[in-house]
């Protein structure tokens, strides 16, 4: 069911429940005041019948008429009888009124001292009456036809309101109803026409105070997000495929040029060729560790593990493969507490970023010397890694981490730009923060902090 037609239904059948219990209260309400209003003056005008038949003496019932029918109190189509206390008619107005009052109704009434009761047209009380001499039953009725006409007029107009008010509230309801919802309305076909191709397209924002309102900007906010990791995306492909295109047209060219020569040294090209498909190898597997450092953390195996042996075993595998890289370690103090030593992380990916770290800084300072440093807080352990090598010019520190990017600096040094990126990634996938100082020509300090068991 549409909002819209919800909203008209909810408030219409609120609406509608509270009239009619209102109606219906105003009618009974009037119905019983009505009643009690002509009981009360039907009872008035039996006492005063009956008081002035047993008391005053003088009275016979001729007079006792020519008084009941001359009252200013007397109701339409009036009939009272006086019985006495045998149950003999001792009085009747008018004359002739035959009603058929039987003996069983007139014991009720002498037991239960009044009686009321409607019967066809009528509207009628008993009542014992105890004069001073005698006891006298007297039942008096009447016609309540202008009190009842007044009462059906009063449910007829009620009936009448109820229903006019329930037409014209579905119609207000309608009415507020598209009103309120118009602008989601409009919301939903502007969206219809945002695709992946037009993810530049924004929504109107309305009078931007709204609820309304702050849903598009939400949604527009979203679309941003969402544009933004689209062309990063888009430029990642782009910047890997044109970065994995080097190698190949490097071995391509190479092997075209040996057999093209004919009479060059296989060692040699071998040798080329096997340097190339190192950087290949080393540029396809940053990838697919980027790959998974993207991944949720609950994704990822972790466990408990001691970052010094973590950072060594990054150390051991660097100068395996590089003879010339000097790699000091040291703490700055050892921590009392072995736990500090300890990190929740994934082996791989955090060997990993500090094997891009270190090797950084033996890879552009000139003495191919890296030296780190660490250190405790009660929160984390703080890792250093400085170099005196070629700097980075600061404009360029807060691009580093972008994929792909390479300083001008790094210009005759082999690498792709991912090293960084990797590494930041998968320091703030263990809940760290990494920070890169450096002044230009002289060196370069990264410092990583990773919270500790
Ligand atoms: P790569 O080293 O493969 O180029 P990285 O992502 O590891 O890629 O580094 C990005 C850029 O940051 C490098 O190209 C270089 O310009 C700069 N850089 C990183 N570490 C250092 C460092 N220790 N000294 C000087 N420049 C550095």
């Amino acid at each position: 069911m549409k909002i819209r037609t919800r909203i008209t239904l909810q408030f219409t059948i609120i609406v509608s429940v509270i009239l009619i219990v209102f109606a219906t209260s105003v009618y009974f309400i009037s119905a019983n005041h009505r009643e009690e209003e002509f009981y009360s003056r039907l009872e008035d005008n039996a006492l005063t019948s009956v008081k002035l038949l047993s008391d005053v003496d003088e009275v016979d019932n001729n007079l006792l008429k020519i008084i009941d029918n001359n009252s200013a109190n007397s109701l339409p189509d009036e009939r009272i009888f006086i019985y006495d206390a045998k149950d003999k008619l001792v009085y009747s107005n008018p004359d002739n009124a035959r009603y058929n009052i039987d003996t069983i109704l007139l014991s009720e009434i002498k037991n239960k001292s009044e009686v009321r009761y409607s019967k066809d047209k009528y509207d009628a009380i008993g009542i014992l009456f105890k004069g001073k001499r005698y006891d006298y039953i007297v039942v008096a009725m009447a016609n309540d036809e202008y009190g009842l006409n007044k009462l059906n007029y009063l449910g007829y107009l009620l009936i009448t309101g109820v229903l006019v008010t329930i037409v014209l509230i579905i119609g207000i309801a309608l009415f507020f109803s598209k009103q309120a919802l118009n602008p989601i309305s409009g919301m939903v076909s502007q969206i219809d026409t945002i695709s992946i191709s037009n993810l530049n397209l924004r929504i109107n924002e309305g009078n931007g105070s709204d609820e309304i309102a702050q849903l598009a900007i939400k949604f527009n906010k979203m679309l941003e997000r969402l544009d933004a990791a689209f062309e990063m995306q888009r430029s990642f492909v782009s910047n890997a495929s044109h970065e994995l295109r080097t190698p190949l047209t490097a071995l391509t060219g190479q092997l075209e040029v040996a057999l093209m020569k004919g009479d060059a040294d296989p060692w040699i090209v071998l040798k080329n060729l096997l340097n190339e498909i190192k950087q290949l190898n080393k540029l396809s597997n940053g990838l697919l560790d980027l790959a998974q450092a993207n991944l949720d953390i609950s994704e990822i195996k972790i466990e408990t593990l001691r970052i010094d042996e973590i950072i060594g075993n990054a150390r051991a595998e660097l100068l395996k493969r590089n003879k010339d890289y000097k790699i000091n370690m040291d703490f700055e103090h050892f921590p009392e507490d072995e736990n500090w030593l300890k990190v929740n992380a994934n082996e791989q990916l955090l060997k990993s970023a500090f094997s891009n770290i270190i090797e950084n800084a033996c890879k552009y300072s000139q003495d191919k010397t890296a030296e780190i440093n660490l250190s405790f807080n009660s929160f984390n352990v703080s890792i250093m890694v400085a170099d005196k090598g070629i700097g980075i010019p600061e404009e360029d520190l807060k691009k580093i981490f972008d994929p792909f990017y390479r300083s001008g600096n790094a210009k005759h040094y082999s690498g792709h730009g991912i090293g960084l990126t990797l590494t930041k990634k998968i320091i703030e996938l263990h809940k760290g923060k990494i920070n890169v100082g450096s002044v230009y020509k002289q060196g370069t300090i990264v410092t990583v902090a990773i919270p500790h068991c």
